[in-house]
C-alpha cells in the first residue's frame, strides 16, 4: 500500500473509527475548529472549512497507513505505533487514550520475576514488543497470538501469562491476575508520514499543530476572576506566582479591585483557601477554548 506520488493537496488524517479513542479524537478535531459531520456513517468524511479529509479505520490499521503515505496524519495509540515499530514521526503527545502494555501472570502462581519466564508462554495481542522485552532481560519466552479476551487464557490453560494493555488494572483484578512488569506506557500520539509531503499541505499540517497546542495549553488552564482590596494585590499575586502580571480592573467601589488572570488548572484548588485568606472574594474558575501564545 503506497502513495506513490503526492500530487493531492487535500490533508488526510486517519482516526479511530470506533473505539476508547474516537470521542477525544473528534472533540480535539472539533475543538481546533474543525468542522465535518456523519463521521459514524461513513469511512471519508470531507470536512467544511479546511482542505482536509477523515479516513475513519480500526485503529491498528492506522500506523501503516500514515507509513505508506496513504494519510498524511494520524491519532492513533503509541501501542499500535510501537508494536509495529511504524516508520513515523510523531508529532505530539496528546495525553488521552492512557494505558500501559504490562505482562501478568495468575496472583497465587510462581511467575514474579523475569527470569522465572524462562520458557513460558505468553498471550498477547502485542507479540513485537512482549518478545523484545523478554529478549532484554535475556529471558526466552514462546508467544500465543490472540486478539481478544488475552486475560483469561491462564485460566483456559492456553498460557502461563499474559501481556496485555491495562489501565486501572479492574480486569487483570477480576481475572486473578497480577501485573508484574510495565512493558510501555501508552497514549494516544499525533502521527506524520515520513514520506515527503507537498508544500501546501506542510503548511496546513503547521497550522494545525499552532491550533492543536493551543488547545491542549487550553485544555491544562484555567481563567480566574476573583474581587480584592487594592491593598491586597501583591500578596495575592505572590500566592499565584505564575500570575506575573494579572489584569486589574476597578471597581466601582474603589477600595477594591477585580483581578483576571489564567492559572495551571489543579493549581487553583491547591490555592484557593489562600487566596480568600488574603481577602479575595466572589472567585470565579472558567474553562479556556484555546490559547495562542
Ligand atoms: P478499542 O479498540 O476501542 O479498545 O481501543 C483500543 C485503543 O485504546 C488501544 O490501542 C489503546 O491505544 C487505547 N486504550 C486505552 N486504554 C486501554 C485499555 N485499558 N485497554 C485497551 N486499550 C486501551
Amino acid at each position: 500500500m503506497n502513495r506513490t506520488k503526492d500530487s493531492s493537496t487535500s490533508l488526510r488524517i486517519a482516526i479511530q473509527k470506533s473505539g476508547r479513542l474516537t470521542d477525544k479524537t473528534i472533540d480535539l478535531l472539533h475543538g481546533i475548529g474543525v468542522e465535518f459531520d456523519n463521521y459514524k456513517r461513513n469511512l471519508m468524511v470531507k470536512t467544511r472549512n479546511f482542505d482536509v479529509e477523515l479516513l475513519l479505520l480500526r485503529d491498528d490499521d492506522i500506523p501503516e497507513y500514515v507509513q505508506d503515505g496513504v494519510c498524511d496524519l494520524g491519532f492513533v495509540g503509541a501501542n499500535e505505533v510501537l508494536e509495529q515499530n511504524a516508520n513515523v514521526s510523531i508529532l505530539r503527545g496528546l495525553n488521552y487514550g492512557n494505558c500501559r502494555l504490562s505482562v501478568a501472570a495468575p496472583k497465587n502462581g510462581k511467575l514474579k520475576q523475569a527470569k522465572d519466564f524462562e520458557g513460558k508462554t505468553i498471550a498477547t495481542s502485542y507479540p513485537y514488543l512482549t518478545q523484545k522485552f523478554f529478549k532484554e532481560q535475556g529471558v526466552t519466552i514462546d508467544i500465543v497470538e490472540i486478539s481478544g479476551a488475552v486475560e483469561i487464557t491462564p485460566q483456559l490453560e492456553v498460557a502461563d501469562a499474559i501481556s496485555d494493555l491495562v489501565s486501572t488494572g479492574g480486569t487483570l483484578r477480576a481475572n486473578g491476575l497480577q501485573e508484574l512488569f510495565t512493558i510501555i506506557e501508552s497514549e494516544t500520539k499525533l502521527i506524520q508520514t515520513n514520506k515527503e509531503l507537498s508544500p501546501g499541505k506542510q503548511q496546513l499540517i503547521d497550522k494545525f499543530m499552532v491550533r492543536i497546542d493551543g488547545y491542549q495549553q487550553a485544555s491544562k488552564s484555567r481563567y480566574i476572576m476573583m474581587n480584592a482590596p487594592q491593598d491586597k494585590v501583591e500578596m495575592i499575586k505572590s500566592i499565584i506566582p505564575s500570575m506575573k502580571s494579572p489584569t486589574i480592573v476597578p471597581l466601582a467601589e474603589t477600595t477594591m479591585v477585580a483581578i483576571h488572570t489564567v492559572i495551571p488548572y489543579g493549581k487553583f484548588w491547591e490555592v484557593m483557601e489562600e487566596l480568600k485568606d488574603a481577602g479575595a472574594s466572589d472567585i470565579v474558575m472558567l474553562p479556556i477554548e484555546s490559547m495562542i501564545l
